[in-house]
């Protein structure tokens, strides 16, 4: 599946360029507000200090970079919890725990991640058919596990956001192999983070960044300080 996925995939975001035409959809709204209802049960979020006001500047910077910051209200959120994990749930809404940003090694990291979950609304894996099979999914695990909610993987969307993210990663000039670094820190048990430490997506991800030079890392004095807050 790898390599014509891989192309398919190449040609299909080429052609259409980083904005994605998506919309946000009816059954959409109501099963993401489902989904962030169960998630501030069990969750406390992060108060809007100097480490959620980062993470939402770097979301807005961007959304507005892959030109997809009119196309709906987006809301960065971080969860007060020390597991690495980041949820897209629909409707622009999008969580990351602060375990993630604890994780990430340098600014280009946490872009890489935000990009990531920005690429699976961009590539509107929450419209439609493909959403209801999800949703029921990714519902009926909230419900059985809600303190690490599993989210359904599929690596086909999963690459496709991968491939959205390093786009975005390039033209926010940030290095793109910051995505593969990321990827293979995350340990292959961690939530829905196993997604990310998955070998096949490792290797696809190899794959997509074979040809893409490397950036030099964006030197960031706020992130270093943010990082201190999660210590
Ligand atoms: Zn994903």
């Amino acid at each position: 599946m790898a390599k014509g996925f891989l192309l398919f995939l190449m040609l299909l975001i080429h052609a259409n360029g980083l904005a994605q035409d998506f919309t946000v959809c009816d059954d959409e709204r109501y099963l993401t507000r489902r989904k962030i209802a169960e998630i501030i049960k069990k969750w406390p979020l992060r108060r809007s200090d100097s480490v959620t006001g980062f993470v939402r500047d770097l979301g807005a910077s961007l959304t507005k970079q892959a030109d997809v910051s009119h196309k709906v209200r987006w809301y960065f959120n971080v969860i007060k919890d020390y597991s690495p994990n980041a949820y897209a749930m629909g409707n622009g809404y999008i969580y990351i725990t602060e375990g993630a940003i604890r994780l990430c090694n340098n600014e280009g990291e946490l872009a890489a991640i935000l990009a990531h979950e920005i690429g699976h609304q961009a590539a509107n894996h929450f419209c439609g058919e493909d959403q209801k099979k999800q949703s029921t999914g990714v519902y009926g695990r909230i419900k059985q596990k809600i303190g690490n909610i599993t989210q359904i993987i599929n690596i086909e969307k999963e690459a496709e956001a991968d491939f959205f993210a390093i786009q975005l990663l390039e033209t926010a000039g940030y290095d793109p192999h910051a995505m593969l670094a990321v990827a293979e820190r995350l340990p292959a048990t961690s939530g829905s983070f196993s997604h990310w430490g998955n070998q096949q997506r490792v290797s696809l991800l190899t794959d997509m960044l074979k040809e893409i030079p490397r950036k030099a890392h964006k030197y960031s004095k706020k992130f270093k300080q943010i990082k201190k807050l999660l210590h």
